[in-house]
């Protein structure tokens, strides 16, 4: 009896039948089974911010992959499962400092497994129980951050299916028709030049082309101006374009670009009632990252001050919140649980200020006092079967931590920042080039002098290119470093294209001295040898160009 033998743990063929239909309710066994799962993953002995791996082909090592003819044992399986985990991030490792990826809170990761224990789809409330309403009770609690009381949302996949959402509703508001008919051709989209680069991808998915899709050009982090915006605006206009929607940057991972939504709420106003356009663009505001200073909304800087205890910490805080002031008078925003809301993959929000331009023509979640039996999701969202650990997750987020929770972890995430910043500035050679950025990543440069002096080389941008690479290989071998990257043509000020910088990314809370201390000294340690190595004749320097990680 196979089934017996190969998937259920217990002896006699009977008790395997009722184990196998029951096996999300036998706890014991299934935590002991991710025990020993897990200890599979750690035997691997990872110790840094990278699970080591060798360099694979993928055609090659596809080339003999068939489904395997019989069954194989749990730990049989599990063992090799393992091996999934090469070359992935740790996230856990204080040397993690490469990008926005959380260390859970635990809590949130018991709240996504327990719907996949019992294999919940958030489809319609008939199937999934209370998971529509769950969702929408995160929504209302983000949106009410903002000043919404009627928030609707979307639990999704990442970022950038917020961004889809927003297009799909944005052409939902200008033409109702599009659903039947497809979506007119005149319709255009205005987008800060600092918004992340999955945006044009997004416009085509939707269906627009991405040609559609207008990039504003900006001058500073504090991102699109009124008269930029009036001026691409107008030019739109004048070519007979329709502006379905502005897209507006709340936040990014560099220099924390951010528009001030009240500046481009006046402007909109203004432009729409001197043209007399009959329409008004939708506006959302990609505040995936952004949305953890919507905690701090509606204090004044000395609330935010006493709050944070740190001068520079709450102005710049203070400064943000500010801009994003004009939010409630936006259509949308997108909030990242995953990214800085302490919730495992994956967790995001699209967040409309209420249900009207998502849902469409009668697909209206809760109008009409629609009672349990009536919310069908497939309506209006792009999946039909849908996980529910991301809702289930986010809702356990923000229960566990309360608007006050968040504004400390924000402010902790700025103080261990600063930390560190304080730990590199006291390296020689080391130059910080975003010391006002209202976000906590820090821009930094390495100046490579030995390399300058003794190889007469002033390539800048081919040595910090080298130099990322020679780290990052030792990283992939498994050793225990700083993780950080690279930015190429680092615009500082926004001004004229400069150099390549290096970015390191903190996600870890109450970082003191003397773990800032290490990381400064094996940043500058690192250097030290990699110029030596090269001297030495052991190293050389890369010239083909290297392609800019994502951000
Ligand atoms: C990360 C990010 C996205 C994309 O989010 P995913 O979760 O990766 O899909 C979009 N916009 C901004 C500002 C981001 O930081």
């Amino acid at each position: 009896m196979i089934i017996n033998k190969v998937l259920s743990p217990v002896g006699d063929e009977q008790r395997a039948y009722e184990f196998l239909n029951n096996s999300g309710s036998n706890l014991g066994v299934l935590i002991q089974k991710l025990n020993a799962a897990q200890q599979y993953v750690q035997d691997k002995n990872a110790l840094g911010s990278k699970y080591p791996v060798d360099l694979f082909c993928y055609e090659d090592t596809l080339a003999d992959i068939v489904m395997p003819q019989k069954g194989r044992d749990t730990d049989d399986v599990f063992k090799e499962l393992a091996d999934i985990f090469d070359g992935s991030f740790r996230p856990q490792s204080p040397n993690f400092l490469f990008n926005m990826i959380p260390n859970p809170l635990q809590d949130t990761i018991i709240a996504a497994m327990l719907m996949q224990l019992n294999s919940n789809n958030c489809i319609m409330d008939s199937y999934d129980g209370k998971s529509i309403l769950y969702e929408q009770k995160v929504a209302r609690s983000l949106g009410s951050l903002v000043g919404w009381k009627n928030a609707f949302g979307v639990c999704c996949n990442g970022g950038k299916v917020t961004l889809f959402y927003a297009l799909k509703s944005a052409i939902n508001r200008i033409a109702p028709q599009a659903a039947q008919k497809g979506i007119p051709n005149d319709l255009v989209v205005l987008i800060s030049s600092g918004a992340h680069y999955s945006i044009e991808h997004t416009c085509s998915m939707v269906g627009l082309g991405s040609d559609k899709c207008i990039r504003i050009p900006i001058d500073s982090r504090e991102g699109i101006t009124k008269l930029k915006l009036q001026a691409a605006f107008n030019e739109q206009i004048k070519k007979g374009k329709k502006v379905a929607a502005i897209i507006c940057c709340g936040g990014t991972t560099i220099d924390f670009l951010c528009e001030n939504t009240r500046h481009i709420y006046d402007a909109v106003v203004e432009t729409t009632k001197r043209h007399k356009l009959g329409y008004f663009p939708y506006l959302h505001i990609d505040s995936v990252i952004g949305w953890l200073w919507f905690t701090f909304l509606g204090m004044d800087f000395e609330q935010i001050y006493e709050f944070a205890g740190n001068r520079e910490i709450a102005l710049k805080i203070f400064n943000v919140t500010n801009k994003l002031g004009g939010v409630k008078n936006f259509d949308s925003f997108g909030a990242d649980m995953h990214k800085n809301g302490l919730c495992p993959y994956s967790s995001s929000f699209f967040i409309a200020k209420d249900q009207g331009a998502i849902t469409g023509q009668g697909a209206k979640l809760l109008s009409g006092k629609k009672n349990y039996g009536d919310a069908r999701a497939f309506n209006y969202t792009i999946e039909n079967s849908r996980p529910s650990g991301g809702i289930a997750s986010a809702w356990t987020a923000l229960q566990r931590m309360g608007i006050e929770g968040f504004r400390q972890y924000l402010v902790e995430l700025m103080r261990s920042t600063e930390i560190i910043k304080h730990a590199l500035r006291k390296q020689a050679g080391i130059r910080i080039l975003n010391e006002q950025s209202y976000g906590w990543e820090i821009v930094f440069s390495i100046k490579f002098q030995l390399l300058e002096e003794k190889m007469q080389t002033s390539d800048d941008k081919c040595i910090a290119e080298s130099f990322i690479q020679y780290l990052w290989s030792k990283i992939d071998k498994g050793e225990d470093l700083p993780n950080f990257s690279i930015i190429k043509n680092y615009r500082k000020d926004f001004g004229p294209l400069e150099e390549h910088a290096f970015i390191l990314y903190n996600m870890q809370i109450g970082v003191n001295d003397s773990a800032a201390s290490q990381i400064a000294d094996q940043v500058t340690g690192l250097a030290a040898v990699f110029q030596q190595e090269v001297i030495n004749g052991f190293q050389s320097l890369v010239y083909t160009e290297l392609k800019a990680p994502i951000r």
